[in-house]
């Protein structure tokens, strides 16, 4: 059955300049069938460079085929010229839906399915090539094949019957409609280009704060709209860039766990960028102590940092470049559109955990931001601390553990978030 895409958005625009990053960065896990599919292709060794197209990986409980890897990493199947042999050989609808897939995220929602974004790829993150829109058709037939791999249940509309993500844990979801409706409430403050992006941010921390004090179990679409529309147009008389500035710090909790999240959004330990890990696992410790210290050089956990100084991280910015800020702003209106700060694509995460999270994201972002731009042009500083958090962002499990969910809890509690989206965003 044909699968309904819901509407994509104009802001992001992608299209694949064979930079191989995605080729070197990770391991890509095969289904049965396209692991037969592979093996009836018939690869010599010869055309690997000697070795086997698949291999198992993992423990006695969790073994997986994946694409075999060359020494330094990189795919076997990935040629000198950055191309896939798969894709030379056989045709494109030849390779694995992962590689087809990336750097889409198809995010099932019960009425059709939301596109996301993964900006680990450089083109994502600068935005190059065409339209999302124009690539409905090849989503469309992703959508179909994902279906089929993951043996999905389907549901009436023939699409894929996900639950709704709850607001909190042990709630009942709401309707999907609703979802969409406070997600796309919250973007209204994202949306005011008249005020800086940090003011912008900090005004979807509260207005999320405002929501979550709503019972909005009980309320229609239509009256969390209107909800969604009213608080956010008292935002700017209520929540000002003075309010911003006068917020306290965060305090020497806020401070550790913010960086401890950091050291977690930082770490590449697979492919050419890959930073301390490289060294052993005593090198790895020493790194996870600096940034508990918070002192001292930020320890290369990515080989994309340069040489900084913690302090560098802390000292306010002036204004962002306008570039900059649309670079932000539109990974935000992504995130917060396409759905992917909750659910199954985001450590199966309540909504608004999902967002307390995004926020705090947002703060390692900027952080890092200023450690990059010192090095490089504010651009490719932002598109950078782009792509390496986001390497993380509903991928890296560590971020749903349960201890990681309770230092968010414990952040959230302590009102650390709102300081350090104030912090980071001055
Ligand atoms: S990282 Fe992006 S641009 Fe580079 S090869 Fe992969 S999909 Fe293409």
């Amino acid at each position: 059955m044909m699968q309904t895409i819901l509407p994509l958005p104009t802001i992001q625009n992608w299209d694949c300049h064979t930079c191989g990053t995605c080729c070197k960065e990770y391991l890509v896990t095969v289904s049965p069938g396209e692991a037969k599919r592979i093996v009836d292709q018939a690869w010599t060794k010869e055309e690997l460079g000697g070795l086997e197209p698949l291999r198992i990986t993992g423990g006695w409980f969790s073994k997986k085929t994946v694409l075999n890897h060359k020494s330094d990493g990189s795919c076997v199947f990935l040629d000198d010229g950055g191309r896939c042999k798969i894709h030379a050989k056989h045709g494109y609808d030849s390779k694995p839906l992962p590689c087809k897939l990336f750097p889409f995220i198809l995010i099932p929602t019960g009425r059709g399915w939301s596109v996301g974004m993964r900006y680990a790829c450089p083109s994502a993150s600068a935005s190059l090539g065409r339209p999302m829109p124009e690539h409905l058709v090849d989503l469309r037939k992703f959508a179909e094949e994902l279906l089929v791999r993951e043996a999905m249940p389907t549901n009436e509309l023939g699409t894929c019957a996900k639950v709704t993500p709850p607001l909190v844990e042990g709630n009942p979801g709401l309707e999907w409609e609703k979802v969409f409706a406070m997600a796309k409430g919250l973007t209204i403050p994202l949306l005011d280009r008249e005020v800086p992006l940090g003011l912008r941010m900090f005004r979807v921390f509260h207005l999320a704060s405002d929501l979550r004090k709503a019972k909005l179990t009980n309320l229609e679409t239509i009256k969390i709209e209107e909800l969604c529309t009213i608080l956010a147009k008292h935002l700017p008389a209520s929540v000002t860039a003075s309010n911003r500035d006068q917020t306290a710090k965060p305090n020497w909790i806020g401070r550790v766990l913010f960086r401890q999240l950091a050291a977690i959004c930082l770490r590449k330990d697979h492919g050419p960028n890959r930073g301390v890990a490289d060294q052993g696992r005593l090198a790895l410790l020493g790194a996870a102590w600096a940034f508990v210290q918070g002192k001292g050089s930020v320890p290369k956990m990515h080989k994309w940092l340069p040489e900084a100084d913690f302090r560098l991280g802390e000292e306010a910015v002036e204004a962002l470049p306008m570039e900059v800020e649309r670079i932000f702003e539109r990974y935000y209106l992504m995130k917060l559109g396409s759905l992917q700060f909750c659910g199954p694509t985001f450590f199966n995460m309540p909504f608004w955990e999902g967002i307390d999270l995004t926020l705090l994201i947002y703060s390692v972002q900027m952080w890092l931001y200023r450690i990059l731009k010192n090095a490089m042009s504010e651009t490719e500083a932002a598109q950078k601390a782009l792509s390496i958090v986001d390497d993380h962002y509903g991928f890296n499990r560590v971020l749903g553990t349960f201890r990681q969910r309770l230092a968010y809890q414990i952040l959230g509690a302590t009102n650390q978030i709102e300081r350090l989206v104030a912090w980071y965003g001055r």
